[in-house]
């Protein structure tokens, strides 16, 4: 392999000290010891442009965030039992970026600490236990959410208050309309559940499925399923973890492209541009309901340093027009890629929102036979020649296309330039 010897230590050090739960990306795995913008630079200096961290929104190492982290860290940072500003103001600005009637908000540190309080919240709420995610969802690591988190294998058990409906995939719908399958789906598991005595509790999905396969489209596709769970008794949570902070471009939220209200909402990811932080948004009746019989304490989640770098990135987010730039170079972004399918068969589908963008490769147009190990090697091939980027779906051949949301039209140049040559290589 091309790696170089203080390559292969760090990856046998990791090995001995971490243990074998780990993955790496890359056949060569990549050393990167700085961030700048959408800019990664490893030991000699060499940049990577990185199309994949959606968790650096504002840019890798934005000095706006890092002077609020470093002005909060050198005055308190203490947990939420005793009173603060920030966390107020924090959680002021935040709320006001959702709809009026998401009016409270819990902090925790991840997003699957998030999910998890939802999952919890949604059964104190409806006095049910049962919940449906998409076939190959991820919401996270804890015990409970890794249960409704497919895409981590069969090894994970899934519980059997969880039932999981395949995800609403437009390019392989046949025609069908995927919204209509989804909510049948949906309804089908609900009464699988009652079948055997299980009510349910929530529907949680991405509003644009990540894991499933960046699927994105049409917009809306969710309305009839949230429709089905809330006649039935249970509450809809939309996982914003990947999608929202203006990634979809024309939006905050993705759930805003579904013309949707959810009575829950869990982010993170982008949330603190890196800063380990996320939150729980819901209806004051759930967050009620929840608090009558259980406390909730996280040590560090709202913390002001953390409470400090929420306000700065969305102080950046609104400075800098990030999501008018999301939706911009997204869309030019979009027509680059459906360019290259003129002259390059093996993609099948361009598809995403804003600075979200999934690219489909098949083996043949009609049958749409996966792309499985092209994908693999054009994933690595793209590192080899300085583009970050990973890959998503059942067959792991959807390119996950999801830069920072500071990437210019010059970047997005460069990016499908790269990806032409690496696809003409192929
Ligand atoms: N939900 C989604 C959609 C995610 O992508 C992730 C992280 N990959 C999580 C939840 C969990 O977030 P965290 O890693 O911060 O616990």
């Amino acid at each position: 392999t091309g790696l170089n010897d203080r390559e292969r230590d760090l990856i046998a050090r990791r090995e001995r000290l971490l243990g074998p739960a780990y993955r790496l990306f890359y056949t060569n795995p990549l050393h990167i010891v700085r961030g700048e913008g959408v800019w990664l630079y490893d030991p000699e200096g060499r940049p990577y442009l990185d199309a994949y961290n959606n968790v650096a929104c504002v840019g890798h190492s934005h000095p706006h965030v890092v002077a609020a982290l470093s002005r909060q860290a050198a005055v308190l940072n203490t947990h939420t039992r005793y009173l603060h500003e920030t966390i107020l103001d924090y959680a002021e600005k935040l709320l006001a970026k959702f709809p009026k009637e998401l009016g409270n908000v819990m902090f925790t540190c991840t997003g699957s600490e998030a999910n998890d309080l939802a999952v919890r919240a949604a059964k104190a709420y409806t006095g049910g236990t049962g919940f449906i995610v998409t076939e190959l969802a991820y919401h996270g690591v804890t015990d409970a959410v890794s249960q409704l988190s497919p895409s981590l294998g069969p090894s994970v058990p899934r519980g059997d208050h969880v039932r999981t409906v395949p995800a609403p995939d437009l390019y392989r719908s046949g025609g069908q309309d995927v919204a209509e399958v989804f909510a049948r789906n949906v309804a089908a598991a609900i009464e699988d559940m009652r079948a055997k005595g299980i009510k349910p509790a929530a529907l949680l999905v991405d509003t644009i499925l990540s894991s499933d396969g960046v699927l994105s489209d049409p917009p809306g596709f969710l309305a009839k399923a949230v429709d089905v769970i809330r006649a039935a008794g249970g509450v809809f949570i939309a996982d914003e973890v990947q999608p929202g902070f203006g990634r979809t471009g024309a939006q905050m939220w993705g759930f805003e492209r579904h013309g949707l209200l959810p009575d829950m909402v869990t982010v993170g990811k982008p949330m603190g541009n890196g800063h380990p932080m996320a939150a729980m948004i819901a209806k004051p009746d759930i967050v009620q309901a929840f608090g009558r019989t259980s406390r909730y304490f996280n040590t560090f989640g709202g913390n002001p340093v953390s409470c400090a770098v929420g306000m700065a990135v969305l102080e950046v987010i609104e400075r800098e027009g990030l999501m008018e730039n999301a939706r911009q170079v997204g869309a030019s972004m979009r027509r680059g890629l459906e360019h290259l399918a003129e002259k390059h068969s093996i993609i099948g589908d361009v598809r995403g929102a804003g600075l979200f963008v999934g690219v489909e490769l098949v083996r043949d147009r009609t049958s749409r036979e996966p792309a499985a190990q092209e994908t693999a090697r054009l994933i690595n091939d793209m590192r080899e020649r300085g583009v970050l980027i990973s890959g998503a779906g059942p067959h792991a051949n959807i390119l996950k296309i999801r830069p920072p949301l500071v990437f210019s039209e010059e970047n997005a140049d460069l990016f499908v330039a790269t990806l032409d040559d690496a696809l003409a290589a192929l």
